[in-house]
């Protein structure tokens, strides 16, 4: 893609500036993204959490992800929009929602992910790969597990 990235929220009090390639894009299934988005799912940014810069107030609301972890959503206090995620379990990357980025036709999912909460009535591109739980660690920037390399 090309840098910087940028976007915001719907009424613009809440902007970023994305410096680096993300690690990966992908469309998260999970449970707290549908609720996040309104939507089926929510198509993410994978983003190095050094490379994202925020400007403007913004609130967040924690809940347990469905991995167990703390998942972290921060928000526009004004019109609501989901902007970005970070997780304790993963800190070296940020979930940046591409609905919110000024080029969103720029997204271009490479799979996936929690597809085990994908709802029945979402139809999912049989080319990408689908994950059951979470991304694969190289997605979210992280070396694969060893049986893998
Ligand atoms: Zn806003
Ligand atoms: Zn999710």
């Amino acid at each position: 893609m090309e840098l910087p990235i940028t976007g915001g929220c719907f009424c613009g009090a809440l902007r970023y500036q994305i410096s680096k390639q993300p690690f990966g894009q992908a469309n998260c299934h999970c449970r707290a993204c549908q609720h996040a988005t309104g939507g089926a799912y929510a198509p993410v940014l994978l983003v190095p959490t050094e490379a994202i810069k925020i400007d403007g107030e913004y609130q967040e609301f924690v809940s347990k992800g469905d991995s167990g972890h703390d998942v972290t959503r921060g928000f526009c206090g004004r019109c609501g929009t989901t902007v970005f995620a970070h997780t304790t379990r993963v800190k070296s990357m940020r979930p940046v929602y591409a609905v919110t980025l000024d080029h969103p036709e720029q997204f271009t999912p490479e799979l996936n992910a929690w597809v085990d909460f994908a709802q029945p009535w979402v139809c999912l591109d049989p080319d990408l790969p689908k994950y059951q739980r979470d991304l694969p660690a190289e997605a979210a920037g992280l070396q694969p597990p060893p049986h893998r390399r």
